[in-house]
């Protein structure tokens, strides 16, 4: 069997790490870039390069060019009263495309999941917290995506918020293991109309 020049491999092993892609498809996808003309080859590693200089926002947690991302400098949609808290961007995005939420959002990072060894310290809980007071928050609707480790995030968080303010839990419509992000907008708009209050 011939060997694949270097500069394929190293791609092709790149390329691998990306989530759903195995071998074969790395290589494809690799063979039709070798194809291309110099300029779109730039552009694609410049694009890539750029990703080294990307921020967190230090409020919500989304990834931004700045500090503070447009959604939480944004005085026009800003309700700070309400804060929405999701697992992760794909899921802030889709709802962002429901058109349907005009609060703020928080990104935990993930879900609470002590077999995978990730506790609250993992997520970013305590910044959420820290703005709920900062921001006077009175309602706190976890769009979090129904699972175990879901239900038990959800759960803890309630419990750390205590009392003194409302938190609900979208859940009309979202299957169980379901996941946010491949959901129809009018799912996810039902779904944030439909919320219900944790006990
Ligand atoms: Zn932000």
């Amino acid at each position: 069997m011939i060997e694949l020049p270097q500069s394929i491999q190293d791609c092709v092993e790149s390329f691998s790490k990306l989530p759903g892609v195995g071998g074969k498809t790395a290589l494809r996808q690799v063979m039709a870039m070798s194809k291309w003309q110099v300029q779109d080859l730039l552009d694609f590693s410049n694009a890539i390069n750029e990703l080294q200089t990307l921020n967190k926002c230090s409020e919500c947690g989304v990834l931004s060019d700045s500090d503070i991302c447009k959604i939480c400098s944004n005085e026009f949609r800003k309700d700070s009263s309400v804060i929405c808290v999701v697992e992760n961007i794909s899921d802030l995005m889709a709802i962002e495309k429901s058109n349907n939420f005009s609060g703020l959002f928080h990104i935990l990072g993930g879900v609470l999941n002590p077999l995978a060894g990730i506790g609250p310290s993992h997520l970013r809980i305590d910044k959420l917290i820290e703005r709920v007071k900062k921001l006077d928050t009175k309602s706190i609707i976890l769009a979090i995506n129904p699972s175990v480790e879901g239900d038990a995030t959800c759960a803890y968080i309630k419990q750390l918020l205590g009392e003194h303010i409302n938190v609900e839990r979208i859940g009309f419509g979202i299957p169980i293991g379901g996941s946010l992000e491949l959901l129809d907008p009018m799912t996810i708009s039902k779904a944030l109309e439909n919320r219900k209050i944790l006990e």
